[in-house]
């Protein structure tokens, strides 16, 4: 099926979710440049509710800092709701702790940009969003502005260990 035809189902067109990406995408340098690893999330509900974070995890001493619960906290605080449904952009596939969180405030539908071999919880390592006993499920779109995100955190890591090599 082609993209198109498939995020009609969902509401958003492809180009719509190209436009939401770019500005996690925007996120995800913001981080870069703060020395954090460049992940940038953003939430909407399509009716006007839009939330976008970074990951904090160095600059807040917190290590559940991620741009995706960030989203969800400050969603949820928008909305004066626990759940909040909609469609969550992120720019890496989100880890097992961020898809808890996206269930429990049952977000609609994740889109990511880059795979996260290590650990991925859509697919990669887990796959969280299509458990049998859970009673939500989020679908799941992969691939959103790919290589823009997986060439920010190549850049990012190389510049981290040419930092070492010319610290050690
Ligand atoms: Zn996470």
């Amino acid at each position: 099926m082609d993209m198109e035809r498939r995020f009609l189902g969902r509401g958003i067109s492809a180009g719509e979710a190209g436009y939401y990406m770019a500005a996690a995408l925007e996120q995800a340098q913001f981080a870069a440049r703060n020395d954090e690893v460049p992940v940038g999330a953003l939430w909407t509900n399509l009716r006007g509710g839009v939330v976008a974070c970074r990951n904090g995890i160095r600059s807040s001493h917190d290590p559940t800092a991620h741009a995706e619960l960030l989203c969800v906290r400050e969603a949820s605080q928008l909305l004066g709701n626990e759940r909040i449904g909609g469609i969550l952009f992120t720019t890496l596939e989100p880890c097992p702790m961020c898809m808890g969180a996206l269930l429990l405030a049952r977000v609609d539908v994740v889109i990511f940009a880059a795979s996260d071999p290590k650990s991925g919880a859509c697919q990669s390592v887990l796959s969280l969003c299509s458990h049998p006993s859970l009673n939500h499920r989020i679908d799941i779109i992969q691939g959103v502005c790919e290589k823009e995100s997986a060439e920010l955190l190549r850049t990012f890591f190389q510049k981290k260990r040419r930092e070492r090599k010319y610290l050690e």
